[in-house]
């Protein structure tokens, strides 16, 4: 376990699971928290006043050692990433992230930092192994032979290779857990990045309050998917993080649903039905997958376990609260950072 008043370090801090990886942490009595992002403070999903808060593009190696110096512990969360929409197009950008995650492994040996967690992706597993539309619970092996999501994927699958070697070479105390869609409050739900139970909660959000009862769909609506809620993933991070796991392992919801589906629980919740209008030629990622949580429940004898329909009654009232501030000319980021002191 890791002494409370330790700097612990949160990179990505100003996005979604990273803000709310900081609230965690000060919630869990963690005193000295260097929380880090590109993006200037005032866009941060949270932002807390008692945490040093650093402005840093974290693809410069300077700047990765500005974060890690005095740390014990670093949560590695900074990526260039988004929803199927985001990644299929930037697939450059996204592998770019391997210079976060270079410059912050080089950053944690050179500063001795003590334990150093890697946030990877359900996107290293083979795409072969999710041809079919039957949610292939993937377990961690299936990651090879490689055939990553081209791109993001591949970066991820290097960064947790680099991870390991880090560990063997260096001694670096390296944790990696391979996240499956998270969401919930505080999450990107508009602009591009958004992943698709936001992008849902969004749509039947505007239909709602347009009285245009339509939605438009990423593909026919029957690929399969596990979304993970904030909570869980938060708890996950936590227990892997102080756990003698070695190698990456799941971190997901093996509650596997359609897109279809995910739009049925958003209507009930909003209380409407809409037409339904697929969308063939967008982007719609691979036809099914699904966490297999055998590793983690035998290691942790625990796992992700918040149902999508609480979880995603959550995330629509929360969305629905930002949709109505916005079109008030308010944004959420603003209203929470100058509420969280507390
Ligand atoms: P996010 O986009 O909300 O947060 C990532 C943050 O990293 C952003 O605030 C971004 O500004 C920051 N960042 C990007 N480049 C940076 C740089 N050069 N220097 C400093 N900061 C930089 O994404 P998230 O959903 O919070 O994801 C956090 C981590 O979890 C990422 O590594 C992501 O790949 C991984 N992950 C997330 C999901 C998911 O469903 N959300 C699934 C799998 C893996």
């Amino acid at each position: 376990m890791s002494d409370q008043l330790n700097v612990v370090v949160v990179t990505g801090a100003g996005g979604f699971i990273g803000g709310n990886l900081v609230r965690d942490l000060r919630g869990r009595g963690y005193k000295r928290i260097r929380a880090v992002d590109v993006k200037p403070l005032d866009e941060w999903h949270r932002r807390f006043e008692d945490v040093e808060n650093l402005w840093l593009d974290l693809n410069l190696k300077e700047n990765c050692e500005k974060a890690a110096q005095g740390a014990s512990d670093i949560y590695n969360l900074a990526a260039n990433m988004g929803g199927m929409g985001f990644i299929e197009h930037n697939k450059a950008l996204c592998m770019l992230s391997v210079l976060i995650n270079t410059h912050m492994l080089q950053a944690a040996v050179k500063f001795g930092v003590k334990r150093f967690f890697y946030a990877s992706s359900a996107c290293v597993y083979n795409g072969d192994k999710q041809k079919t539309y039957e949610a292939p619970s993937l377990k961690e092996e299936d990651a090879y032979p490689a055939l990553a999501e081209d791109g993001y994927g591949w970066e991820k699958l290097f960064s947790e290779r680099m991870c390991r070697h880090f560990r063997e070479d260096f001694g670096l105390y390296t944790r990696v857990a391979r996240f499956h869609n998270v969401y919930g409050p505080w999450g990107t739900w508009y602009g591009g990045r958004e992943k698709a139970p936001a992008a849902i909660c969004r749509k039947v959000i505007e239909a709602k309050v347009s009285g245009k009862h339509e939605i438009d769909i990423w593909g026919p609506g029957n690929q399969t998917r596990s979304f993970m809620f904030i909570d869980d993933c938060l708890k996950g991070i936590d227990l892997i993080m102080n756990s003698e796991i070695l190698g990456p392992i799941n971190l997901g919801s093996s509650e596997a649903v359609t897109i279809n589906q995910l739009v049925d629980m958003a209507e009930e919740i909003a209380g409407i039905k809409l037409k339904r209008n697929y969308d063939l030629s967008a982007p719609k990622g691979v036809n099914g997958r699904n966490s297999d949580n055998d590793l983690i429940r035998k290691y942790l004898n625990w796992e992700p376990s918040t149902s999508l329909r609480t979880g995603l009654e959550k995330t629509y009232r929360w969305i629905y609260d930002q949709y109505l501030a916005r079109e008030r000319g308010e944004t959420g980021v603003v209203r929470e950072a100058a509420a969280a002191t507390g």
